[in-house]
């Protein structure tokens, strides 16, 4: 159980942040969750998680509003949120255009976003989990952590640079109580996932499962997405005592995608 335990999930809105959210609240921590905006809703969504998920255990969902795209905004999350026993650098966007005309605006931002922030809270966050003497980093990266496609030039090397830092970041913190490690998903089923699929259909005139399977899972092996809670329940292995001794490694859940 992570009762006790204060999580801070980039990005967590909405997809595979929002499904870590889940499990993280299910196996009893606090959880901040977190995205650019500051809406209604996201404050709503803190209070449905605390509601549906945290049980009688007192934790507690907290949204707190940063754009992982400023330096200051990444530091000032963790500062807010008080405490960071499990920090979770999920916040992520993609853009797909050949290199020479990759715009240089889209390129900044993904490296920003996709990288740097993970830095930042890390960063920020070391200093918390040394005084308790306990912490874990769990870094969402991707199979385009380990591997490359055409048209993805700054998504892969940033991801690529997240595998980097949690390597960096483990040995710095070998034997403190305090273990980082990176997430590399494959093709995983979110609502923008989902949001693509009868475009697809009608592209390719084909049925649900075919386009899913032969278009879009082309490159995973299992033909099957891997979901948000699958990767939920990934960190929170991650977070528990039978992962004590694994860092700064990289755990794919990919359908076999980086096995080819
Ligand atoms: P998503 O678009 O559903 O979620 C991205 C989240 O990041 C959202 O909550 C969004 O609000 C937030 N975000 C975007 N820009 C931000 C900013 N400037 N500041 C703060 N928050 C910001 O996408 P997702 O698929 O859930 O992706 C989450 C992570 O998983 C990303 O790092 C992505 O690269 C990685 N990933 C996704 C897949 C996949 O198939 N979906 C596969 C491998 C890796």
């Amino acid at each position: 159980t992570l009762s006790g335990k204060t999580a801070i999930v980039t990005g967590s809105n909405s997809g595979i942040g929002l499904g870590v959210a889940i499990e993280l609240a299910r196996a009893g921590a606090s959880v901040v969750i977190n995205s650019y905006t500051d809406r209604k809703e996201d404050h709503a969504l803190a209070e449905e998680l605390q509601r549906d998920h945290s049980g009688t255990s007192g934790a507690t969902v907290r949204y707190i509003k940063a754009d992982m795209s400023d330096a200051a905004e990444c530091r000032a999350l963790i500062e807010k949120a008080g405490a960071c026993d499990i920090l979770v650098n999920n916040a992520g966007i993609q853009h797909v255009a050949v290199v020479e005309d990759f715009p240089v605006d889209k390129w900044n931002a993904i490296l920003a976003i996709n990288l740097s922030s993970a830095f930042h809270t890390t960063a920020m966050a070391l200093p918390m989990m040394r005084e308790s003497g306990w912490g874990r980093i769990v870094n969402i990266a991707s199979a385009h952590g380990l591997t490359a496609s055409p048209f993805k030039s700054a998504y892969v090397a940033a991801k690529h640079g997240v595998v980097g830092l949690t390597k960096t970041v483990a040995l710095e913190t070998a034997g403190q109580g305090i273990t980082c490690n990176a997430v590399c998903p494959g093709y995983v089923l979110t609502p923008l996932v989902e949001a693509q699929i009868p475009d697809q259909m009608k592209t390719h005139k084909m049925d649900r499962e075919t386009v899913i399977r032969d278009v879009m899972l082309q490159r995973q092996p299992s033909r099957q997405f891997a979901t948000t809670a699958q990767i939920g329940g990934t960190v929170a292995f991650l977070c528990s005592a039978a992962a004590e001794q694994i860092t700064g490694t990289t755990i794919s859940v990919d359908g076999g995608w980086t096995a080819l």
